[in-house]
């Protein structure tokens, strides 16, 4: 690693930190949810959240560190989820600091919010 690299990396890492700085367009979502029947009779429930491609983020280190926590703590562990979602309704990933270190966030995790659309 080159020493720009590291400069590059401290950087990156600065502005995870204070993710208020960054502008990001965001994380979008769509919930859906059906109910049918399997071929061994079982009743099958599916809930989604399916990424809305086009409306979220392209991609900048705020939603870097989504991908980084989900893959590095598990979704289940860095995601909240809304607890009475309702189908078709719209979520957006909102960064929410739980602990300070100083001026550094120590611990987050990612709230789906509902998203109203008009
Ligand atoms: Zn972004």
């Amino acid at each position: 690693m080159s020493d720009q690299d590291v400069i590059d990396l401290e950087k990156a890492i600065d502005r995870i930190r204070n993710p208020d700085v960054i502008e990001c367009k965001g994380i979008f979502y769509r919930f859906s949810s059906s109910v049918y029947l399997s071929s061994h009779d079982s009743i099958e429930v599916r809930e989604s959240y399916r990424l809305l491609k086009r409306k979220s983020c392209p991609g900048c280190l705020r939603c870097q560190q989504i991908h980084e926590d989900i893959a590095m703590a598990g979704i289940e562990n860095v995601f909240v989820f809304p607890k009475d979602p309702k189908h078709g309704d719209m979520y957006e990933a909102k960064f929410v600091a739980a602990s300070w270190d100083g001026s550094y966030v120590d611990s987050w995790y990612w709230e789906l919010t509902k998203v109203e659309e008009g």
